[in-house]
């Protein structure tokens, strides 16, 4: 047997219809690469049934670890806390509702044995997702990636395999506001996509409301891009522009008696209306990155963890993992 080992990481936010399937299909897959493997299920908050699904199951499988957080923190936070906790040479992410296919995992695999550090699923179809949820998503990669100062590949989200080197690199990144696929494109190292259908829900809802879209899309353009900011000043120097010109024009008509007595009052009126919206509104995008340097001031914990199931480093764990201790040359766990 391969004595290497795959983490699997799942977040789970209200996904008791997903569980049993979720963990039926990772096995299997699991099983089939030959390799050893943990799947490390965090339960983000979740006060269905999930976490106590996921705790008979961690009882009955010690692959199969359980990170219960002590309220939602979010998918991306979910995510980077498997990622804190996997031991495995390489970390497959992958969502528990089934959308992103687990039996694309072993050309991953294959692909990451093949020397490339990132293997990120790429999205060429997705079936029943709303006109809406395409179209928003669609657009968004677009803005990303003319807003953002790395390339971050169209169409893909955080279904990926990242190699152990990647997975150090995202420990090192404590930012409070995530964009996992954004960090890990910024990691560099060599990186290939892998395309497929994205599929339909295997049940339930989706757990992404468009508010917390929105602050996924806007963490996507703040984390990685100046340009907000500098889009701002060009709208100041645009609106001053036109004033400058304005002022010129109206003092000159004045001057020349001509009746712009009536023209003047539209102008000071559009004129107030349009800089006091820009003004406001630059003040917001400046506000977004002062919040998001407050955020990182505060320098809090990223998650609360509650409990733990089958993630000690015990004796428990070397059962399952096969090998040889460097120092001792004794060889370690079952066959
Ligand atoms: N999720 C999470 N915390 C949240 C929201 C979602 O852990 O606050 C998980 C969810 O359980 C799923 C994944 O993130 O495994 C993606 O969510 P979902 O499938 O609802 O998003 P969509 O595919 O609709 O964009
Ligand atoms: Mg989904």
């Amino acid at each position: 047997m391969n004595s290497k080992l795959i983490s699997i990481i799942v977040p789970m936010y209200f996904e008791e219809a997903v569980v049993e399937e979720c963990y039926k299909r990772l096995t299997s897959v699991a099983l089939s690469t030959n390799l050893n493997y943990e799947i490390i299920f965090i339960n983000d908050g979740s006060t269905d049934k999930t976490p106590e699904l996921l705790e008979a199951i961690a009882i009955k499988d010690q692959n199969v670890k359980v990170i219960n957080f002590s309220k939602n923190f979010g998918h991306q936070i979910a995510v980077s806390a498997g990622i804190d906790k996997a031991q495995g040479d390489a970390v497959v992410i992958i969502d528990a509702d089934l959308q992103d296919p687990p039996e694309l995992i072993p050309q991953m695999i294959d692909l990451w044995e093949n020397g490339y550090e990132v293997v990120y699923g790429k999205r060429k179809k997705r079936d029943g997702e709303s006109f809406f949820k395409l179209f928003t998503a669609k657009a968004f990669y677009r803005v990303l990636n003319k807003m953002s100062d790395i390339q971050i590949p169209m169409d893909t989200g955080d279904f990926r395999l990242l190699d152990k080197k990647v997975v150090e690199v995202l420990r090192k990144m404590p930012e409070q506001n995530r964009f996992l696929r954004g960090m890990s494109s910024w990691a560099g190292f060599r990186q290939i996509e892998l395309e497929y259908e994205r599929k339909e829900r295997f049940a339930g809802e989706t757990k992404y409301p468009l508010k917390k879209m929105l602050k996924l899309a806007s963490d996507g353009i703040l984390s990685f891009s100046s340009k907000p900011i500098k889009l701002v000043e060009l709208a100041g120097l645009i609106t001053l522009s036109i004033g400058f010109i304005a002022v010129i024009y109206l003092f000159s008509s004045s001057i020349l008696g001509i009746r712009a007595m009536e023209l003047r009052w539209i102008s000071l009126f559009i004129a107030i209306a349009f800089i006091g919206g820009i003004q406001i509104f630059s003040i917001g995008v400046i506000g977004e990155y002062v919040t998001r340097i407050y955020d990182e001031s505060k320098g809090r914990p990223l998650y609360i963890i509650d409990r733990e199931i089958n993630m000690k480093k015990s004796d428990k764990k070397l059962l399952y993992i096969v090998g040889k201790d460097i120092n001792t040359e004794k060889e370690y766990g079952t066959k």
